[in-house]
């Protein structure tokens, strides 16, 4: 298992401002809860999934 951030730049540094933008929370997601605090609960579970292979909801994280 391997994560790594995005390939594309651009999409990497636009996730980064949003998360500076709300302090740590997804900026994918409206609610501000502890579970969307990056890393979130949704890619902490798809890290432990040995079937799963794919980005983050907000495509910061590329996992395989
Ligand atoms: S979807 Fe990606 S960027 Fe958003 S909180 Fe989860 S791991 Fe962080």
């Amino acid at each position: 298992m391997a994560v790594r951030l995005n390939e594309d730049k651009e999409m990497v540094q636009a996730i980064r401002e949003g998360l500076k933008r709300t302090g740590g929370y997804c900026p994918c997601r409206l609610e501000r809860t502890e579970e969307n605090k990056c890393i979130c609960k949704e890619f902490r579970e798809q890290m432990a999934d040995p079937d799963f292979k794919g980005y983050c909801h907000c495509m910061l994280y590329y996992k395989d």
